[in-house]
């Protein structure tokens, strides 16, 4: 198989794309990018600073792209808020797709990178599980990191970030028509991995020589 591989796996919060993401990259050895990240670090910069998000986002760098904080749930929801903004995207798109474009291939997980980033991207995955299984994980999640968390309200917080991130009109959360649909509500993470790789296989692309 010459043709180079793109990887482009999306889907909603706690949906396990990122986990999937990560070792199909290591697996097919791709280079990785969460491209949440970009839309966090303009979300939590501009919050933090009060510049402009387009303007963070015009001059983002990878460095930016390293403070823990932007794995909160709080900057989750700043990002889904800029994310919304056009210009935000629209300044974004250039990072994202000379990422994509080195001629080692690449793996990019997010919420457009079937749609909009990697429209030609020879695989593409749609990762989902119920509202209910995502929102148990994160609770998971949370409450393993320490501290008082609510159900209910990773629930409700959950169900308010899918609502903002399907319904906006610039770039809307939505599988691709070509992508394949992997839905996790009664996976683990291994299950998910394995699944993916047999798909991706089935298409003809193997593990690249080290
Ligand atoms: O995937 P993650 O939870 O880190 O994404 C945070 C937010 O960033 C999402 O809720 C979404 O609004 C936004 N995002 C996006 N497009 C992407 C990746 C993330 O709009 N490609």
């Amino acid at each position: 198989m010459t043709q180079r591989l793109v990887i482009a796996v999306d889907g909603p919060s706690a949906s396990g794309k990122g986990t999937l993401a990560k070792r199909l990259a290591a697996h097919f050895r791709l280079p990785h990018l969460d491209t949440g990240l970009l839309y966090r670090a303009v979300g939590w910069t501009a919050l933090q600073t009060g510049q402009p998000p387009a303007d963070v986002a015009a001059r983002l760098t990878p460095e930016d792209l390293a403070d823990p904080a932007l794995r909160s749930d709080e900057a989750g929801q700043q990002a889904s808020k800029v994310g919304a903004i056009p210009e935000v995207r629209a300044n974004l798109l250039k990072f994202q797709r000379e990422f994509s474009s080195q001629a080692s291939g690449a793996v990019l997980d997010g919420r457009d990178i079937g749609t909009v980033i990697c429209p030609d991207a020879p695989v593409k995955l749609f990762v989902t599980a119920t509202l209910q299984a995502r929102a148990e994980r994160r609770y998971q999640e949370l409450r393993a990191q320490g501290g008082d968390i609510i159900k209910p309200r990773v629930l409700a917080e959950m169900a308010e970030r899918d609502r903002r991130d399907s319904e906006r009109a610039a770039a809307p959360l939505r599988a691709a028509p070509d992508a394949w649909l992997l839905d996790t509500t009664e996976m683990d993470a291994d299950a998910a991995f394995a699944a993916a790789v047999a798909f991706i296989e089935g298409k003809g692309f193997r593990v690249a020589a080290p």
